[in-house]
């Protein structure tokens, strides 16, 4: 059980914030006691994390097999040169720490698979998607459904991304929008884009634990650097989805 008394020095931290209409202290009391899973340490991650640890949610757990390498510092702004070859769960658990100490924050070295995910994210309020792997993410995807718990998906590639939310039993699941998973995409990537979307997946993640409800639900969110451009499309509850139909009568 989190305590989610706000301290004096959290009402300064917070203070910004908290100064928006429609959020306040309730909102800021809510989100201390709210805990996230975020799936994956990369790039997505890395601004998701920041995000929402500066932001004062009460606790995020980190899940991520791999070790920091020379290419991943392009692009994830949790690392840095002293970090190289080293696990990515307990220097993110590290950073996080010193951004923000009223939050707990808890780095798993470990591959996201059947057999654990509904641990992680059993005690979770909701998922972050920040894995770009589809496999992943309909596993994700799967306790999403258990626990009928918003899963944010983002995706980045090139000079793209795409963003929305799934939410079981209020809208699509992921494998109502993407019944088969996309063929893997180029490894190429402009270095900005994962914190972009990553900073968008934080703002949704505030707006639901927060209270103010999600703003993409239903919404598939592109953005093209390119053109720098939004566009949408929109998703829908597939009553035949594999993967979800029981959870609508
Ligand atoms: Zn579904």
């Amino acid at each position: 059980m989190l305590i989610n008394n706000l301290s004096p020095a959290e009402v300064t931290r917070y203070a910004r914030q908290m100064a928006l209409e429609g959020w306040g202290r309730e909102a800021q009391e809510t989100l201390k006691s709210s805990r996230v899973l975020i799936a994956g340490a990369g790039g997505l991650a890395s601004a998701v994390a920041l995000h929402l640890l500066a932001t004062g949610v009460g606790a995020v757990r980190l899940v991520d097999s791999s070790r920091v390498t020379l290419s991943d510092l392009n692009d994830q702004v949790l690392y840095r040169e002293r970090d190289l070859g080293k696990s990515k769960a307990s220097v993110a658990e590290r950073r996080l720490k010193d951004l923000n100490p009223f939050s707990l924050v808890e780095g798993q070295a470990k591959t996201i698979s059947e057999h654990n995910i509904s641990r992680l994210a059993g005690n979770c309020n909701l998922v972050i998607d920040a894995m770009n792997n589809a496999t992943a993410g309909y596993l994700l995807n799967q306790a999403a459904v258990k626990f009928r718990i918003p899963l944010i998906h983002a995706w980045v590639w090139e000079m793209n991304g795409r963003l929305t939310t799934f939410w079981p039993g209020q809208g699509p699941c992921l494998a109502c929008a993407f019944p088969e998973a996309s063929n893997g995409t180029k490894p190429a990537l402009m270095g900005p884009l994962p914190g972009i979307l990553g900073a968008l997946q934080a703002l949704e993640a505030l707006r639901i634990l927060g209270g103010k409800g999600p703003g993409l639900l239903g919404r598939l969110l592109f953005f093209k650097g390119e053109h720098f451009s939004f566009s949408e499309k929109p998703i829908k509850a597939n009553p035949q989805c594999l993967v979800c139909r029981r959870l609508y009568p």
